[in-house]
């Protein structure tokens, strides 16, 4: 009878582990420095030693385990493998097979912000609904689409990848992609700061940002206090995001769109500015798509990584 998984997700500096049951209650949670030296050969190693060592300390068997579940920060094929993963210092790894050998376990991996969005639909900001686009907006753009509760991977495991859709023809500095005018390079949190800049080099109106460190927080602090620059600047931001949501929702068709990462804490504010451009924009059958705020914040890759087992 299987009663228990564990859900992994493996950043540049530390794994974060959870062990789950079966309907989907997080019953503990720990983490693991992520060892990248050496190209990265200790890291599925250590990750096996730990469920192993989880498993002893909780007295489980191991016919009760249902398989591990894996996110990564690199492109995951559908069998699991990873081209390269430069974060962790990987080149080609076979996760599900290499982790799967490890173990003894079934193993399924994923992008990881792919399984964050699948953790979100699971238990968080899009549960109860199967077609979902998410998009986390952190230090970049990530994004992961799930259709009918699958994660939509691709051929290069790159689908979901809307933080490099090419949005500003006047931007001239390279986004981290090596193109430019990506959506990262408007929408996260330092895209927000690099719209500040520009308008307030712009022209002389007054704002508080002229008087404290632009930072994303800043800006949303601003607007929230009715600063008419960083309303501008909000409403830019808006427009982007909302623009590219509309065409990502024409190809994709969601039945909510989940906004999560670190410039979302700013809250439901930050709805209002996108929703209004999304729906001015998006296709008529797309047009009153749902909007949440994600609600599983770093617990969402364990989850979504549980949840690909289950
Ligand atoms: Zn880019």
């Amino acid at each position: 009878m299987k009663k228990y998984c564990f859900g992994i997700d493996v950043g540049g500096t530390t794994v974060k582990c959870g062990l789950f049951d079966v309907s989907g209650e997080l019953l503990d949670k720990w983490e693991i420095p992520t060892r990248t030296e050496d190209n990265g050969v200790h890291i599925l190693p250590d990750v096996a030693e730990t469920i192993m060592a989880k498993i002893a300390e909780k007295g489980l068997e191991r016919e009760e385990i249902a398989g591990v579940g894996v996110g990564v920060p690199g492109p995951v094929n559908e069998a699991g493998e990873v081209p390269c993963a430069v974060n962790l210092h990987w080149g080609y790894v076979d996760i599900a097979g290499d982790l799967g050998r490890l173990t003894g376990f079934p193993v399924r991996a994923g992008n990881d912000a792919n399984v964050a969005a699948l953790g979100e639909l699971w238990k968080g900001g899009g549960a109860g609904h199967h077609s979902m686009i998410m998009v986390t907006l952190g230090t970049g753009v990530g994004g992961g689409i799930i259709i009918n509760d699958r994660i939509v991977a691709g051929a290069h495991g790159a689908a979901g990848e809307i933080g490099h859709a090419h949005v500003e023809d006047a931007i001239t500095e390279p986004c981290n992609c090596g193109n430019c005018g990506c959506l990262e390079q408007v929408a996260s949190a330092t895209g927000i700061v690099r719209l500040a800049r520009e308008l307030l080099a712009s022209t002389n109106a007054p704002s508080a940002l002229r008087d404290t460190e632009v930072t994303a927080k800043a800006v949303w602090d601003a607007v929230k206090e009715g600063d008419a620059l960083a309303i501008q600047v909000a409403e830019r931001f808006g427009t982007y995001l909302g623009k590219a949501l509309a065409v990502f929702a024409a190809v994709s068709d969601p039945e909510i769109i989940v906004i999560g990462g670190g410039v979302s804490k700013a809250g439901e504010i930050l709805l209002d500015y996108v929703t209004g451009p999304y729906r001015k924009y998006a296709f008529s059958m797309c047009r009153q798509t749902e909007f949440a705020l994600a609600t599983l914040g770093n617990d969402a890759g364990i989850c979504g990584a549980a949840k690909m087992v289950l």
